[in-house]
């Protein structure tokens, strides 16, 4: 296995439970990103593409997605698809990605094929161009731990884990832990979770209160400070085909998700502090 490099820094968004807020976050956390300057790719490994679409890529735009990336018979600079942000990138996503697993489930390397295909951009340098020198890549997996999920792990420095705040929000964390546990140990020994992000909260709800509290006696500081409420401009923008950002940027959840992105770059910056 060869070493991750440095840069671009890759996040990979699990969370096996579905409707959790892994695609908003990928959109918005990704346009946010962009919008403060980064160079962010978004790698949609979930069939249903809801991060492709909601970035406003249509079917037709997606002759080379992340099905050929894992097949490795693309390379990413032929499947990151310019979006209407300036400096964000998408590897569309398409149905292929459902027959893909057991195409690949028979090879030594299955784990690490997109591990492989970002080590390969990275290694073309100063060849690349400079909208594609990416310095953030964002991976948004499928609501489940199939090998689609095992691929973002492997290929990711750090998992960034968005928590809706429901009664249930802690049920299915221990298992997620557990399977970043795993493959730290079998597959890329610097893994590590990056926080995790309470995503739908609705102030008015004692319950989103209560939830917020539990999850931050669970997990501590892992939680990140800022929260993302339920806003309903944030659930309107897909059906644009735009980020919430670009949909109507004062809106609590745009500013939420610029929040969150600069906090996470301050953890990134204290990262390398102590790595140094
Ligand atoms: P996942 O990718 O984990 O399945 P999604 O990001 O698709 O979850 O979110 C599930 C649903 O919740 C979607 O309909 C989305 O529009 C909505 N949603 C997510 N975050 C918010 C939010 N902050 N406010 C309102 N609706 C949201
Ligand atoms: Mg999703």
């Amino acid at each position: 296995m060869t070493a991750l490099p440095k840069s671009p820094r890759v996040l990979t968004l699990a969370n096996q439970k579905g409707g959790v807020g892994k695609t908003t976050t990928a959109i918005n956390l990704g346009t946010a990103l962009a919008a403060i300057g980064e160079t962010v790719l978004i790698i949609d490994v979930d069939p249903q593409g809801n991060a492709s679409t909601g970035l406003g890529i249509d079917r037709q735009a997606r002759s080379v997605s992340t099905a050929e990336l894992l097949l490795n018979e693309a390379t990413v600079m032929e499947a990151a698809i310019p979006t209407a942000v300036p400096r964000l990138s998408v590897a569309a996503s398409t149905m292929d990605l459902l027959g893909l697993e057991q195409e690949i489930s028979g090879s030594k390397d299955r784990a690490f094929r997109l591990r492989e295909a970002l080590k390969a951009h990275a290694d073309l340098g100063d060849e690349i161009p400079e909208d594609k020198r990416f310095t953030y890549v964002l991976i948004d997996c499928p609501p489940s731990l199939n090998l689609l999920t095992i691929n973002a792990m492997a290929a990711a420095h750090s998992i960034l884990v968005p928590l809706q705040c429901e009664f249930f929000a802690l049920e299915g964390l221990t298992q997620l832990i557990q399977t970043v546990n795993q493959v730290k140990g079998a597959l890329n020994p610097d893994l590590s979770i990056h926080g995790i992000v309470m995503t739908m909260y609705d102030k008015r709800n004692n319950l989103s209160n209560q939830v917020v509290e539990d999850v931050r006696e669970h997990m501590g500081d892992k939680v990140y400070e800022t929260i993302i409420p339920r806003n309903v401009r944030v659930s309107e923008a897909p059906s644009y085909g735009k980020p919430a950002l670009l949909y109507d940027l004062k809106c609590s959840g745009s500013q939420a998700y610029l929040k969150l992105a600069s906090e996470i770059i301050q953890r990134e910056k204290k990262l390398r502090h102590v790595a140094a």
